[in-house]
């Protein structure tokens, strides 16, 4: 930092033409008022015998701050992480499944699963966690809130379908966030499955197999009869040997939600994954603008546990309200402590969320374009069939309102899902959708994400709603 020779005389507590004639002697012509760099500072000090300290600011809302750092030989080795990516129905549920079945049966003889939004299998002595929500909507979500919690990205590939626009999402997300990418080919056994079509289509992403000189580690496999999942979890833990994923267990924990919801008679009910630490009952803790005390953990089994290592998905009640998916957690020592935080990150929310640009839409959409905000509107069309999400898209394509037109960035048959609202939010658009509806999540996500889903059975009515909320004309609803 720089200091003026004021400031500096005050904080040493010496006269400042004491200071002046001390720079002089370095060779500085100084006046009380001039900025003194770091360097200067130092040696004016140093001839003091004064050492000088940085002074460093920290920001107490950001839990990031409260995680102490670990010594290298505290850490030991933890289970990878891993998500399912692909295209829809290439097999991501199917694998999941069988994955789960294969592995966490044999050693838990009598536990039930239990969906708690990850499951940990063990196989070799070698534990892995999967995430139970496949997609990389999911994934990126959690990464916009800051949160990394994917060690290796499983892309499913169905090997009689290849390559489609998902699986290339999914690529760039999984590359986005630098995460090893393992191909699942899917679907050997079907008829017309092509596992070499795959392989080639791949190597234009960069994704090229070992026997072709690349260092992509292909799995082919049917989810469905279970054959090659060995392969796989063989290969993901062969990956996660070469990351060489350290945690430790002797620290406080920190870590992210993975879901969270309010359920009936147990309140506040949210999955943690543990990234460092040990979880323990009774811990207080930070989780997001939330806090609390452990009450109860609950694992992948349905099985009261007391505490929670690295890598592992715990179901915890405790909290006083409900956090997000992506938000960390962090432990405290101290309640108070946690509370004050949580407290200090909630009133910075409340301000961010005041002082955030407006999200689009159509009832402000004449004023957002009066002021000149938006020259483009961008905008996703969901419809109950193909041939009314081109028509749709083609009518509002053609609307053009003083210099101001829409762009469709996204379209697709059936209902609104979470990751159309989440790409909305990403990306500022309205949703519509014709003779569909969005479903439970992706109501409550746009509900929290503010997204403005108009929903219609007319074509024309579709157009002619955002034509008129373009020119400020549109009926305001009550
Ligand atoms: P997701 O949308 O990616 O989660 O795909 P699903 O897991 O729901 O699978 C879509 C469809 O493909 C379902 O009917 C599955 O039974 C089927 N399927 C998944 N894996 C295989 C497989 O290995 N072989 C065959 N023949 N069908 C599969």
């Amino acid at each position: 930092g720089s200091l003026t020779v004021g400031e500096l005389s005050e904080k040493l507590g010496k006269d400042s033409s004491e200071i002046i004639k001390k720079l002089m002697m370095l060779g500085v012509m100084a006046t009380i008022n001039q900025q003194l760099d770091s360097e200067t500072i130092e040696l004016i000090c140093d001839d003091y015998g004064v050492e000088v300290e940085e002074e460093i600011v920290v920001d107490k809302t950001d839990l990031e701050n409260y995680i102490v750092e670990d010594n290298e030989e505290d850490l030991i080795v933890r289970p990878a992480v891993v998500t399912i990516m692909g295209h829809v129905d290439h097999g991501k549920t199917t694998l999941l499944d069988s994955i789960r079945h294969t592995k966490v049966t044999e050693g838990e003889a009598g536990g039930i699963t239990q969906h708690i939004g990850a499951y940990q299998i063990e196989s070799n002595n070698k534990k892995i966690t999967f995430l139970d929500t496949p997609g990389h909507a999911a994934f990126t979500s959690m990464r916009s809130r800051g949160a990394q919690v994917t060690d290796i990205a499983i892309l499913v590939v169905a090997a009689d379908d290849g390559v489609m626009p998902q699986t290339v999402e999914a690529i760039n997300h999984a590359k986005a966030a630098e995460v090893p990418i393992i191909i699942a080919v899917n679907k050997i056994d079907k008829e017309g499955a092509d596992p070499s079509r795959v392989m080639q289509e791949l190597t234009e992403y960069e994704l090229v197999p070992e026997d072709w000189g690349g260092d992509t580690i292909f799995v082919p496999l049917s989810a469905l009869q279970g054959e090659g999942i060995d392969d796989l979890v063989e290969m993901i833990n062969l990956v996660a040997e070469v990351e060489e994923l350290k945690a430790n267990p002797e620290q406080t924990a920190s870590g992210t939600v993975i879901e969270a919801q309010l359920e009936k008679g147990r309140g506040s009910v949210a999955t943690f994954l543990v990234q460092n630490g040990t979880l323990k009952i009774g811990d207080s803790l930070v989780v997001g603008t939330t806090y609390g005390r452990v009450r109860a953990m609950v694992n992948d089994l349905g099985k009261r546990v007391t505490e929670a290592g690295p890598s592992t998905p715990v179901e915890v009640t405790g909290l006083n309200g409900v956090p997000h998916a992506g938000d960390r957690f962090v432990v405290f020592t101290d309640e108070k402590q946690a509370k004050q935080i949580a407290d200090l990150r909630s009133q910075k929310q409340v301000e961010e969320d005041r002082g955030s640009s407006a999200k689009v839409n159509l009832d402000d959409l004449f004023e957002q374009i009066k002021q000149g905000e938006m020259k483009e509107i961008n905008v996703i069309v969901k419809a109950d069939v193909q041939g009314s999400v081109e028509a749709v898209a083609a009518s509002l394509q053609k609307i053009e309102v003083e210099g101001v037109n829409i762009k469709i960035i996204h379209t697709g048959v059936g209902a609104i899902t979470e990751s159309d609202i989440i790409l909305a939010a990403a990306s500022n658009a309205v949703v519509i959708g014709f003779n569909v509806r969005p479903d439970g999540n992706a109501k409550r996500t746009a509900e929290t994400e503010n997204i403005d889903i108009r929903l219609h059975r007319v074509i024309y009515k579709a157009i002619e709603e955002i034509e008129a909320a373009m020119k400020g004309m549109l009926d305001p609803e009550y």
